[in-house]
């Protein structure tokens, strides 16, 4: 099978790794990909926009790539997945209906109440003023949210109501655009994260291991919030016990309940967690696409091809498909980050130390990078993942970092502080 891949970042360059260890796929094209993707072996970038979904249609019709995954939220919630089905391909992600499930925090806030998925209690305004009240009636701490896509910049847990108030007014300032036109209001939780990314095919949902990220910049958890800076899986807070509560009141209910608003839902469905203090599992957010940096840690510890489970969900086959194979083991992902990351950051600084890195045994995954003749620059605020299996999280951490220490370009930035929950 020859597979197209869209995206461009750290996920894309995983799912691409990952796809080519399979014995049946024959050849990636990433859409638009990037330094990473480039120069993989059986890989190449195909020079056309995500938004282009006419191009990546005729490019996969003309050459026989008869599958089509996708790696972002964007593509997804403008519609890729419906316009490339209608063209007869074959697409693991879900269609516009179902990517609402990301796309907007009411629409699936209101899901998880129709399918008794527990989450934190919340309200949904599209004024500021009746925002505002509300704000001043439950306190701080609250967390608000702009309900469209946002980057990850959408949301503020405010620990005081002048905070929240500033919030609110930012998105219906016209701070997101469209995406802060409502805004949610919703409850603390408190407790520690963990993501679940689970495959469907629309009737069976099956969850990958369980991984944690961490999203603020700093060391400690403090600071912006960030797409993402590092993250190890299996994570221990998820135990088997808990897994199999996240299937039954989560997973499940909330494919059927997508079903039963007749939305055949195939591709990832992510569950970002808190586990409260009391051990129960909360939805804080789904996603509709592999998590990144997850993906960069849950992927390599798959043994089970990579294009055979996703085929499984698209033909929606996937209560027949065997039980997923894991490599023994943990891993660990540790972004490096461009000086200025979350904020505003140069590019086009030449990355050194690369096959280096690589002699270590750990993989390199390139999240915002370009191939300009033999030099790999920098292209964006995230610039690479580095992951490293190891026996154990603590071991798969120390490879990360060894590998991290060989790369050099001019403003690197990574928390040291990976896993500190494990280490602890
Ligand atoms: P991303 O797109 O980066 O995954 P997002 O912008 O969709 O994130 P959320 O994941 O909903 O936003 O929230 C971002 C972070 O804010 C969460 O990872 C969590 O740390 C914090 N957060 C969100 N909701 C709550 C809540 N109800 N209580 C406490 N913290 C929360």
């Amino acid at each position: 099978v020859k597979v197209l891949v869209v995206g461009n970042g750290g996920r894309e360059h995983a799912i691409a790794t990952s796809l080519l260890q399979s014995p049946s796929v024959q050849e990636v094209v990433c859409v638009p990909g990037n330094g990473g993707t480039a120069t993989l072996p059986r890989c190449r970038n195909l020079g056309l926009s995500v938004k282009d979904f006419e191009g990546i249609a005729r490019f996969s019709l003309v050459n026989n790539f008869s599958l089509i995954a996708v790696g972002p939220e964007v593509p997804l919630a403008n519609g890729i997945a419906d316009y490339l089905k209608e063209q007869g391909l074959q697409v693991f992600g879900p269609t516009q209906a179902g990517a609402q499930i990301e796309a907007s925090k009411a629409w699936a806030k209101d899901l998880m109440k129709a399918a008794g998925i527990p989450t934190a209690n919340a309200a949904v305004f599209s004024d500021a003023t009746a925002a505002i009240a509300q704000v001043r009636k439950q306190g701080a701490p609250i967390v608000v949210k702009a309900d469209g896509l946002a980057a990850g910049k959408g949301v503020t847990v405010a620990m005081t109501e002048t905070e929240a108030i500033a919030a609110i007014e930012a998105a219906f300032g016209g701070q997101f655009g469209e995406a802060g036109s409502r805004v949610v209001l919703e409850e603390y939780l408190t407790g520690e994260e963990a993501s679940v990314l689970a495959v469907t095919d629309g009737l069976t949902i099956r969850p990958l291991l369980p991984a944690q990220d961490h999203k603020r910049i700093g060391e400690g958890d403090t600071g912006e919030n960030t797409g993402g800076m590092g993250a190890y899986a299996p994570a221990p807070v998820v135990t088997p016990e808990l897994m199999t509560r996240i299937q039954t009141e989560i997973l499940e209910p909330a494919i059927a309940t997508l079903r039963d608003r007749g939305i055949d839902y195939r591709g990832v469905l992510y569950a970002g967690l808190m586990i409260t203090p009391q051990g129960d599992p909360k939805v804080i957010e789904f996603n509709c696409r592999f998590g990144d940096p997850e993906t960069q840690v849950v992927l390599p510890l798959l043994e089970t091809p990579l294009d055979q489970l996703m085929l499984a969900c698209t033909q929606q086959t996937l209560a027949d498909f065997p039980p997923l194979q894991w490599k023994p083991g943990a891993a660990a992902c540790v972004v490096l980050a461009a000086g200025g990351y979350p904020g505003s950051y140069e590019k086009g600084k030449p990355i050194s130390g690369l096959a280096q890195a690589a002699d270590t045994g750990a993989m390199v995954f390139h999240a915002g990078t370009r191939l300009i003749g033999d030099t790999i620059l920098t292209d964006g605020g995230r610039v690479l993942g580095i992951t490293a299996l190891g026996e154990t999280v603590r071991e798969a951490i120390a490879l990360a970092y060894e590998a991290v220490d060989c790369i050099q370009f001019e403003g690197a930035y990574c928390r040291r502080d990976i896993g500190h929950r494990v280490l602890t």
